[in-house]
């Protein structure tokens, strides 16, 4: 089995002393309308409004983006790598290029560390980024330091909130409908975000 997640990286060069903040998003209901079978192909991918017009937004604001996105119809064997990179060529054909995307490939059976809620893949795309991520995470405890003040997290589900919650970023819970254009203006304003107990 694949031990961590897939990563493609865009960024032309790795800045390991670069200390501004990720936009962690999540994929499918963020950006992109998500569905009960998968986005198992490039010609399934809907981008919801608004969504090229907030990466945008991060992008002017100085934010690099991160996508982290559960995908266990790899491991399920329904299709593989080849396909995840088609699916996100075509996602950065129309709201243009993303720093990092980050996929688990793994069913909730594989026990890894990177399926959402675990933050492998925030920690993993901040290691990618800026060279530093959270190594320690107690869902029991306060909620950690970010890494950045400004790091946020934006996800449609509590687990993307639990990994955003683990690295101590600022989360904001959007409807799948209405993906990340329901908050992108609370983002602009530097928003503390929503509360949030990952055992509660
Ligand atoms: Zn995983």
């Amino acid at each position: 089995m694949m031990e961590g997640p897939i990563a493609e990286v865009n960024l032309s060069k790795i800045d390991l002393d670069w200390n501004g903040a990720i936009a962690f998003l999540d994929r499918d209901g963020v950006l992109n309308f998500g569905s009960p079978n998968y986005i198992n192909s490039p010609e399934e991918l809907e981008i919801i409004p608004g969504a090229k017009e907030a990466i945008i937004a991060l992008r002017d604001m100085g934010y690099r983006i991160a996508i982290t996105t559960n995908q266990s119809a790899i491991m399920r064997g329904l299709w593989g790598e080849d396909t995840i990179h088609s699916i996100h060529a075509k996602l950065q054909n129309e709201i243009g290029l993303l720093d990092v995307l980050v996929t688990c490939p793994h069913r909730n059976r594989d026990r890894c560390r990177c399926r959402k809620p675990h933050p492998g893949m925030l920690n993993k795309a901040s290691e990618i980024i800026r060279g530093k991520y959270h190594q320690t995470l107690d869902w029991w405890g306060e909620k950690p330091e970010p890494i950045h003040p400004l790091d946020l997290m934006v996800g449609d589900r509590n687990s993307d909130m639990g990994a955003g919650w683990a690295v101590g970023a600022r989360l904001f819970k959007v409807d799948e409908k209405t993906g990340i254009a329901e908050v992108i203006d609370r983002i602009i304003r530097d928003d503390v975000g929503d509360d949030f107990n990952p055992v509660g």
